[in-house]
């Protein structure tokens, strides 16, 4: 009984989810923000071999909130700064060189009440393990306005960093609602895209730290409505498909106004991700996870907790790396103590380097290939849409959208699966908005699905990887009729 029983050892990697078998896992890690992948690459380095179910959609995207940011200027050892993405594609790589398998997936239940604990993943696999790191953060919050469901996506946003770069918002007037440290960075970031940006702040301050408050202050395309909330949003008319106007209402005198907008993007606040624990651990009123005083350990041996599921308080990637580091020490010597390690030696005492990322080249005229599976630009696009016979999947990016981040390896593999039968191509819609704007590209990561010159599908956000397989696979073994809509 032990971990290599169950999950091969380091045979995971970023495109290779390892399959659970029965057997006992030593340390499951639940997150895969700071957190959750410092606890990895800690537990990895004393051979408990641990297993990381990343999350995927319900608590946010692999490599958590940071994926949602653009220049963390903050974190040690980056003097220049470093892209949030950019600094969790570093921490999973270190994760993964020295051993941590990871699970792409959601985990939808956990049972406390025996042991081994067990974890139920969204794509049905049950895993045992000794000792659980919950390590799930915060998602970002909504307000629940009459008609933003109508208009999500359509022109409301939670992710500025994400989707600032949509043509429909380019030029345009745009709100942020939010006073704090996150409001104030997408409402300066907003100022490269919009018009004028709208802040609207619920009280007669900002939240946000002093430097933070006095770029936006400072900054002559940012008013700021002061004791302001939203009451609701409308479209131009009617039957409209896209945000038009905001209605504010005053705080003090209760009076209404309405803003015209194109955008609107929430900054207001984080829910700890702790639904799945209700009822089997302990929270705090606001639902945070309560440990012992300064410690990762949970009322329940074995059960330990870091990061922003944890802290109300902090709320950063380096507090959260920190406190992962913690909750793998303590899980680690827990597990010895009870003599419930099984311990995996590296079959390599000093591990491969991880390497830097490879990046797509853009094509052109001289290095377009037909046959390739995955290219980048409208040059490829326009080609491969006239002359390809295959299926053709379309990815629409921005260079700082994390959610992009995540989808375009899994898009890879799902063309690499099917074996040279589907084409992908990449368009980054800041550098080619003309093609996003003709494509009626309302946000990124958004994904089209194109067959004999015709679209078939389209997704927005991030999907699972089986979903683009369904469907193309589908295409293939009944193809439609031709047609013709333009890419
Ligand atoms: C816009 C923005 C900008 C920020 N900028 C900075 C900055 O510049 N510097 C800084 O230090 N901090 C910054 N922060 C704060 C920082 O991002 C967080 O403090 C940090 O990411 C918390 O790390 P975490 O690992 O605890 O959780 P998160 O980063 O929230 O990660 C949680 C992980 O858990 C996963 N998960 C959730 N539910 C489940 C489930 N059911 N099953 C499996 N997995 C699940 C999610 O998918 C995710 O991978 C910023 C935050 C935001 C939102």
């Amino acid at each position: 009984m032990g971990a290599p029983s169950t999950l091969p050892h380091g045979s995971a990697s970023p495109g290779s989810d390892p399959i659970p078998a029965a057997g006992v896992e030593n340390l499951v890690v639940i997150g895969s923000g700071p957190a959750g992948y410092t606890a990895a690459l800690y537990a990895a380095r004393a051979n408990l071999s641990p297993v990381v179910i990343t999350g995927f959609q319900s608590g946010g995207i692999p490599g958590g909130q940071l994926m949602t940011t653009t220049h963390v200027e903050n974190y040690p050892g980056f003097p220049d700064g470093i892209l949030g993405p950019e600094l969790m594609d570093r921490m999973k790589a270190q994760a993964l060189r020295w051993g941590s398998r990871l699970l792409e997936t959601d985990a939808d239940q956990v049972d406390l009440s025996q042991r081994p604990f067990r974890i139920l993943t969204a794509e049905g696999q049950t895993i045992l393990s000794q000792a659980l790191i919950l390590a799930t953060g915060a998602s970002a919050n909504r307000l629940g306005l009459p008609q933003e469901e109508r208009f999500w996506s359509r022109g409301i946003s939670a992710c500025a960093i994400c989707d600032g770069a949509t043509p429909q918002f380019r030029a345009g007037q745009l709100a942020v609602v939010g006073g704090g440290d996150s409001a104030c960075e997408e409402a300066v970031y907003l100022t490269k895209y919009g018009s004028h940006v709208h802040l609207i702040v619920r009280s007669d301050r900002l939240r946000a730290s002093a430097a933070m408050a006095d770029r936006v202050l400072a900054n002559a395309a940012i008013s700021v409505h002061w004791n302001k909330e939203l009451v609701d949003v409308a479209g131009q008319t009617p039957d409209a498909d896209w945000l038009a106007s905001v209605t504010m209402r005053d705080r003090r005198s209760g009076a209404t106004e309405e803003l015209a907008v194109r955008g609107l993007f929430y900054a207001i606040g984080h829910t700890p991700n702790t639904a799945l624990l209700q009822g089997q651990l302990e929270l705090d009123p606001r639902g945070y996870l309560v440990t012992r005083p300064g410690r990762p350990e949970t009322a329940l041996e074995g059960v330990f907790a870091a990061g922003d599921v944890a802290d109300a308080e902090w709320r950063q990637g380096i507090t959260a790396a920190a406190s992962g580091c913690q909750a793998a020490l303590a899980a680690e010597r827990w597990l010895t103590h009870q003599g419930l390690a099984v311990v995996v030696p590296r079959e390599a005492l000093d591990p491969a380097p991880a390497g830097e990322p490879e990046r797509t080249a853009e094509s052109d005229a001289a290095n377009y290939d037909p046959e390739a599976s995955w290219q980048k630009g409208s040059f490829a696009l326009r080609k491969l849409y006239h002359d390809s016979s295959k299926p053709l999947l379309v990815v629409y990016t921005s260079p700082s959208c994390g959610p992009c981040h995540v989808l375009k390896p899994q898009l890879k593999r799902v063309l690499n699966e099917l074996g040279g039968q589907a084409q992908g191509v990449e368009i980054d819609i800041e550098a080619e908005p003309q093609i996003a704007l003709q494509a009626g590209v309302t946000g990124t990561p958004t994904v089209q699905l194109f067959f004999t010159k015709e679209m078939q599908q389209q997704w927005r956000g991030v999907k699972q990887r089986g979903e683009f397989r369904a469907a193309i696979e589908a295409l293939l073994a009944a193809p439609p009729q031709p047609g013709g809509t333009t890419p």
